[in-house]
């Protein structure tokens, strides 16, 4: 009997959510004998053309990590949904959007600006920026569109499961692989992961107490933070309450506060909205006696870059999606 068809693509991403399929270890073998990759750019020599030769819907399933940030990304992931019985939003950017995502805080022309022509290791005198189509004498060279607005994956086409993580860790990706080989699948539209706040899981939990009072709200490297209590407790931003659980508290097992990797709960519309509305509601307190306008305010002042520190991952997803230009946006 013919193995299932599986297709693993990236589009605007570090690369880390291929490397996590390798995390699968020996557990990668497994998969490798259940199924039949055809398409896995970082790790095999497939091609466009063998996915375009593929009839409609005869992959089983593609696992496409990363945002839409390029023509030839967007291109590519209408190709693999055309050819695919089912399409996984694997990992952080291609779910929320993720760090790339983050350049909606600006245009295509101050990103080229900044990489291109100002950044201090860049020798560029002539200040030549990417172009769609440049001329070299013998023929014409093309390059995809660089859209001015980065995109989730289901902002580009229909997705039928959502693996969320920076990157989804390998038991996760497993149940999801053995889900799908058994077709023991949740409803669609479905995150596979817990649907739990991380701070449910937290082990720092029960040092988290009900009512927080801050005074400064401070970095992690300008402290020395205590591995046992709650972030929240010693003046750090911590996005535990905000983000939904599954990943196995890795960051705060490193002692580092969550940044929000997995994404806001079901039913949550705007995962920095909510993380914002958690720790304002934290900042108005101080023992018993609510604090000033003056005395919050100087506090939220403390916080190093607002919108980066709330919408780190999910400002595409966000009620925001984008800094309004001029000529810009849907
Ligand atoms: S806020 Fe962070 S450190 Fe505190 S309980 Fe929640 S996840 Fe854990
Ligand atoms: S602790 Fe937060 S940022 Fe770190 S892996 Fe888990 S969800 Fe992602």
């Amino acid at each position: 009997m013919a193995k299932p068809k599986v297709a693993f693509y990236w589009c605007a991403s570090c690369g880390g959510c291929e490397e996590t399929v390798i995390d699968l270890n020996e557990d990668l073998l497994k998969v490798a004998d259940a199924v039949d990759i055809v398409l896995w750019p970082v790790a095999l020599d497939f091609k466009k053309k063998d996915i375009e030769a593929l009839s409609d819907g005869e992959i089983a399933v593609s696992f496409i990590n990363g945002s839409v940030r390029l023509e030839e990304q967007e291109e590519m992931a209408k190709l693999l949904r055309k050819k695919s019985g089912l399409v996984v939003a694997f990992g952080a950017c291609a779910c929320l959007g993720g760090i790339p995502g983050l350049g909606n805080f600006c245009t295509r022309e101050s990103i080229f600006q900044r990489a291109y022509k100002e950044v201090p290791s860049v020798e560029n005198p002539e200040g030549i920026v990417p172009q769609e189509k440049v001329d070299i004498g013998i023929g014409e060279l093309t390059l995809p569109e660089f859209y001015d607005t980065v995109k989730t994956l289901d902002q580009t086409i229909p997705v039928d499961y959502y693996l969320p993580g920076c990157a989804p860790p390998p038991d996760l990706i497993m149940n999801a692989i053995n889900a799908i080989l058994t077709g023991q699948l949740p409803e669609k539209g479905a995150v596979l992961a817990p649907n739990k706040a991380l701070c449910d899981t937290c082990s720092r939990n029960e040092t988290k107490p009900e009512k927080i009072s801050m005074a400064e709200i401070k970095r992690p490297w300008e402290i020395k933070i205590d591995p046992e209590k709650c972030f929240l407790e010693q003046g750090l931003i911590c996005l535990g309450p905000a983000t939904r659980s599954g990943c196995g508290e890795t960051c705060i097992k490193a002692n580092m506060p969550c940044r929000g990797c997995f994404g806001p709960l079901d039913g949550v519309i705007d995962q920095g909205a909510k993380a914002l509305s958690a720790i304002v509601s934290i900042l108005g307190i101080e023992g018993e006696e609510k604090m000033t306008d003056e005395d919050v305010k100087k506090l939220v002042d403390g916080i190093a870059d607002p919108a980066g520190t709330f919408y780190r991952f999910s400002l595409p997803s966000s009620l925001l999606r984008r800094k309004r230009v001029e000529g810009i946006g849907e």
